[in-house]
C-alpha cells in the first residue's frame, strides 16, 4: 500500500470523481466506489466530482441518469461539482463534452501521436481471424496504417474515406509503471499495447480517451475505481503521455464477492442500492456496510457513522483482498442503526412501510374476523389494500407525522429491516376487525377455552372501565391484579388478550400497542373475536 500523500500531485488539492455510466440501477460495487471517493475527498478537505459517462446513447437514458442521481442523493453522498450543482469544470455529462475531446485529438495530431486508420471492419476481422489461427495468436492491430505517408493520409481523409484515429504507441517505450494506491508498484509491458482507437469512424470518442480528457480537464488528482479498470490504466497512461500531461494517482478497489466466493452478481439476489433501499435497509447502514467492503478504520470497528468515515477515511487502509458481501452482517448492522436512530428519524425513513401497514389494516373489513390460513388452505388475501385505503393511509400520515413516532418503541428493539413493519404493525389499524393466526387461536384460545374466555373477560372488564387511565402501565397492572384475584397467572391472562387484539401470540408489547388504539376498537375487536372463536358462549 502506498501513502497517497507521497504520490499526490505535489501536495495539491485532492480532487476525486465518481464517473458512473448510467445504464441501470446503481450497483453496490459502484456505490462503494462512490463512497470511497466521497469519504476520501471529505477526509482530505478535497472536492468530490460526479461525472455522468453517458456516451452509450442506447443505454444511457435520462431515466437511468435520474436513477443514479436519486441513489446518490438517497445514500447522502453529496457532490461538490456535477449535475444539479454545476462547477467550474463542467459540463459534467460526457455527451456534452465532445468539444473537449475534439480539441484533445487535434493536440495529439499536432504532436504526431495519432494516425488515421482506414482499415475496414471486414479487413480487421479477417486479420484478426488469421492471427488467431496462427501460432502467435492475436496481438492487436497490425499497424498497417501507421506507416501511411501523412500527405497520402490527408488526401484520403479529404476524399472522405472513412477512418478512425489510433494512438501511436511509442516504440521502445519500456514498461508502463505506476504506484497504485492499493496495489503498490505496478508494471505493464508497453510493447504489447495495441494502437488503440481514440476516435471512431462516426466521430465519437472511445471510453479510454474520453476519461483521460475529462480527468485531465477536471484536474482530477486521484482516480479511485474498481479493479475491473486496472487493465485500462496503462492504456490511459499512454494517452496522458501522448498529450504531454502528468497522470493522476490511480487506486483500484478489490472486487466484491458473493458468499459463494464468486463475483457478486444478480444470482446472489439484490445487487443494486435501490433494491436494498426498497427492502428497508437504511442509507446510513448501506454507507457503513459498503465502506467496510475493502477498507477498515482500525481492523475491528464495525459501526462507523458517516461523520467518522468522512473524518478518518485513510486510503492506505484499503485492502487488496477481495471483499465478501455478508448479508447477515448487513442485517445485524441495519438493526443497530435502527435502534440508534431515534423515533423521529425512524418515522421519516419508515414512512412508506408505516403507510403500507395502515393501508393493509384499513383493508380488513371493520368487523371482519379472518382466521389465517383460511380453512380451505388458500392463501389469505384479505389485507390487499385498495387505492382508497392507500390514499387514506397517506393522508393519515401527512395529517400528523409525529403521532407515528410512538410506533418506534413498539418495534425498534427487534426490527432488522423496515420492510418488516407492515407485518408487525398492521393490527393497530384493523379497527374492530382481526386477522387471526390459526395456530395461535388453537394454542392460546381453544386449547383451554374456558380459562381463555375467563382471562379475556377479565381483561375486557379493565379495558372497558373508563375510570382506569388509558395508559399502558396502569392498564397492565389493573389486569394483573384482577387476574391474581381470580388465580390466573399473568402469562395465561395476557396471551388470550394478545391473540384477540393482535391476532397472533407474537406481537409488539401488548399494552403499549393497545393504548395507541381507540378504546371502542379494542373492545369491539375482543367481542368480535370472542363471537367467532367461542360461538357457543354467546
Ligand atoms: N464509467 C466507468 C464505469 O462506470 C468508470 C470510469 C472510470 O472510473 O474511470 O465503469
Amino acid at each position: 500500500m502506498v501513502d497517497c500523500n507521497d504520490t499526490c500531485s505535489e501536495g495539491g488539492a485532492v480532487r476525486v470523481r465518481f464517473a458512473p455510466s448510467p445504464t441501470g440501477m446503481l450497483h453496490v460495487g459502484g456505490a462503494r466506489t462512490a463512497i470511497y471517493n466521497w469519504a476520501f475527498a471529505r477526509a482530505k478537505g478535497g472536492t468530490f466530482v460526479l461525472r455522468i459517462e453517458d456516451t452509450d446513447t442506447q443505454r444511457s437514458t435520462d431515466e437511468n441518469t435520474r436513477i443514479i442521481i436519486d441513489a446518490m442523493r438517497w445514500l447522502g453522498l453529496d457532490w461538490d461539482e456535477g449535475p444539479q450543482v454545476g462547477g467550474e469544470f463542467g459540463p459534467y455529462f460526457q455527451t456534452q463534452r465532445t468539444q473537449t475531446y475534439r480539441a484533445a485529438l487535434e493536440r495529439l495530431k499536432e504532436r504526431g501521436a495519432v494516425y488515421p486508420c482506414f482499415c475496414t471492419k471486414e479487413q480487421l476481422d479477417a486479420k484478426r481471424a488469421a492471427a488467431e489461427a496462427s501460432e502467435g495468436g492475436y496481438a492487436g492491430y497490425d499497424r498497417t496504417c501507421r506507416n501511411i505517408d501523412p500527405a497520402e493520409a490527408k488526401r484520403r481523409i479529404d476524399a472522405g474515406e472513412p477512418h478512425v484515429w489510433r494512438l501511436k504507441v511509442p516504440e521502445n517505450h519500456g514498461p508502463i509503471v505506476f504506484d497504485d494506491m492499493v496495489y503498490g508498484s505496478m508494471s505493464f509491458p508497453a510493447d504489447v499495447m495495441d494502437d488503440m482507437i481514440l476516435c471512431r469512424t462516426d466521430g465519437t470518442f472511445t471510453y479510454n480517451f474520453a476519461v483521460v480528457c475529462d480527468d485531465a480537464d477536471m484536474q482530477i488528482s486521484h482516480v479511485v475505481r474498481g479493479d475491473d479498470h486496472l487493465s485500462n490504466t496503462p492504456r490511459q497512461i499512454l494517452i496522458y503521455e501522448a498529450l504531454g500531461l502528468e497522470h493522476p494517482v490511480f487506486g483500484h478497489l478489490p472486487m466484491i464477492l458473493g458468499e459463494n466466493g464468486k463475483k457478486l452478481s444478480k444470482r446472489h439476489g439484490d445487487t443494486s442500492v435501490e433494491e436494498f433501499r426498497d427492502r428497508g435497509y437504511l442509507a446510513d447502514t448501506m454507507v457503513n456496510f459498503l465502506a467496510l467492503l475493502g477498507w477498515s478504520l482500525d481492523g475491528e470497528t464495525t459501526i462507523i457513522p458517516r461523520d467518522v468515515l468522512c473524518g478518518s477515511f485513510d486510503a492506505a487502509r484499503i485492502q487488496r483482498k477481495d471483499a465478501v458481501f455478508d448479508t447477515k452482517k448487513l442485517d445485524w448492522m441495519n438493526g443497530v442503526y435502527i435502534r440508534d436512530m431515534g423515533a423521529a428519524s425512524w418515522a421519516l425513513a419508515a414512512r412508506p412501510w408505516i403507510e403500507q401497514a395502515m393501508a393493509q389494516g384499513y383493508a380488513a373489513e371493520p368487523k371482519a374476523i379472518v382466521v389465517e390460513p383460511a380453512a380451505d388452505g388458500s392463501p389469505f388475501a384479505a389485507t390487499a389494500p385498495s387505492p382508497d385505503d392507500v390514499a387514506a393511509a397517506q393522508a393519515a400520515f401527512a395529517d400528523d407525522p409525529s403521532w407515528f413516532e410512538q410506533l418506534y418503541p413498539l418495534v425498534a428493539e427487534r426490527l432488522v429491516r423496515l420492510d418488516e413493519i407492515p407485518d408487525k404493525l398492521r393490527f393497530l389499524f384493523w379497527g374492530q376487525g382481526c386477522v387471526l393466526d390459526g395456530k395461535s387461536v388453537q394454542k392460546v384460545l381453544l386449547k383451554d377455552g374456558a380459562r381463555a374466555q375467563e382471562a379475556l373477560g377479565l381483561c375486557r372488564q379493565v379495558l372497558a372501565d373508563t375510570s382506569v387511565a388509558w395508559d399502558a402501565e396502569t392498564l397492565q397492572l389493573a389486569c394483573r391484579n384482577l387476574g391474581e384475584a381470580a388465580g390466573i397467572k399473568p402469562k395465561l391472562l395476557f396471551q388470550p388478550l394478545r391473540v384477540a387484539v393482535a391476532g397472533n401470540m407474537v406481537s409488539p408489547p401488548l399494552f403499549e400497542s393497545i393504548v395507541l388504539m381507540e378504546r371502542s376498537d379494542v373492545l369491539g375487536r375482543i367481542d368480535n373475536v370472542a363471537a367467532v372463536v367461542f360461538p357457543d358462549a354467546q
